[in-house]
């Protein structure tokens, strides 16, 4: 499932915030955000914005970056972007503009992805240097990895309930998946979204650091995902001092489908390859947003760097109805965020 950076959403609670006449708190789907009081009734439907979005230059939008003693509207600066915020000391996620400020398709309908008709851009981090050049396309037989929000699809929640789970740290580093192709026995290393040439970058380094295609060769048909950390990696918040794997992800590219987290595991053991840390794990998934809200903040062991958050499963690998893939989702720490944003 693509992130929806502008859509259809509806106002499922209003709440006052303390000391602030003017504004009020919105909830929408499991995100919270500041709202001018007044404007939105529980049940109403609104555009919502999530945080990472770039708005449009639209002049119902220069509000967002005019300075208020300007006395016209200011272009939208190359920076901008809709970020975490605290406004009267409450957390503001997103932003919710009524329908009628926009022209919009007729019959909208709650949910509907509005990001490419409102032209939105999204926000990404800096690229590193050090990450190759285009060898060719990801291998097709694996799948790019990738995680939602937990308050972008807050029934997720529901979907774990119960079932044997496990949460483990999200590292914030660069993804990287390491395969055979099948179809020509070549060994690939790869970012993102593409194979990776043979050279002194970030994946071949790693690769032959954890000797992974001498791993793969005695399992050709897995495909291992990862996170690379290290100097030169983002701003290496876990504070590494040399490059490091860890693995979150073994993928059958014979059977289409990852592996389950013990057999993954196992695996990892027997190939010498570092796993991510387990923060928890439990026979029946019972915790809420806010409580995985909770565990998601902390720092990075031996660091005073804000950890990104985490990431939930179920141990044994399930399709999300609601993802239309498998089921699986993050919990980004808001002190993070916070701390991003400044
Ligand atoms: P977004 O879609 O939210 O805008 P994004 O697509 O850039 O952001 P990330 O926020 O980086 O994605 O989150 C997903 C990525 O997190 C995965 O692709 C993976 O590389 C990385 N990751 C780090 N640690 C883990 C972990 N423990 N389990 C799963 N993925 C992890
Ligand atoms: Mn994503």
């Amino acid at each position: 499932m693509e992130r929806k950076l502008a859509s259809v959403q509806r106002v499922l609670a209003l709440r006052p915030i303390e000391n602030a006449d003017a504004i009020e708190l919105a909830q929408i789907n499991g995100w919270q955000c500041v709202v001018k009081k007044g404007e939105f009734a529980v049940g109403a439907l609104g555009v919502f914005f999530e945080i990472d979005a770039i708005p449009p230059e639209l002049p119902q939008l220069a509000f967002l970056w005019t300075s208020r003693n300007a006395t016209e509207p200011q272009p939208r600066p190359e920076s901008f972007r809709i970020k975490t915020m605290r406004l009267r000391g409450t957390l503001s996620q997103g932003l919710l503009m009524p329908l009628a400020q926009f022209v919009l398709p007729e019959n909208l309908s709650e949910g509907d992805d509005l990001t490419a008709f409102l032209s939105v851009g999204k926000w990404e981090p800096p690229v590193p240097s050090g990450m190759g050049d285009f060898r060719g396309p990801f291998p097709p037989l694996v799948r790019k990895t990738d995680e939602m929000r937990v308050q972008s699809v807050p029934c997720v929640l529901d979907e774990l309930r119960g079932l044997p789970y496990v949460i483990t740290l999200k590292c914030d580093g660069t993804s990287a998946t390491y395969c055979i192709d099948p179809r020509t026995d070549e060994f690939h290393a790869c970012g993102r979204n593409q194979s990776i040439l043979e050279d002194a970058n970030h994946y071949w380094n790693l690769a032959k650091k954890y000797e992974i295609e001498a791993a793969l060769r005695k399992f050709p048909h897995l495909a291992v995902q990862g996170e690379i950390c290290g100097p030169g990696i983002q701003t290496n918040r876990l504070g590494l001092k040399t490059l490091e794997f860890f693995v979150f992800n073994v993928y059958d590219q014979q059977q289409g489908k990852y592996l389950s987290h013990d057999d993954a595991r196992a695996f990892l053991a027997e190939a010498n390859l570092p796993a991510v840390t387990v923060l928890e794990e439990g026979e029946a998934f019972a915790h809420t947003q806010d409580s995985l809200l909770a565990l998601a903040e902390g720092k990075y062991d031996g660091t005073q760097n804000e950890r990104e958050g985490i990431v939930i499963r179920p141990k044994s690998e399930r399709n999300s109805l609601l993802l239309a893939g498998r089921l699986s989702f993050k919990v980004i720490s808001n002190r993070f965020l916070l701390k991003e944003g400044e």
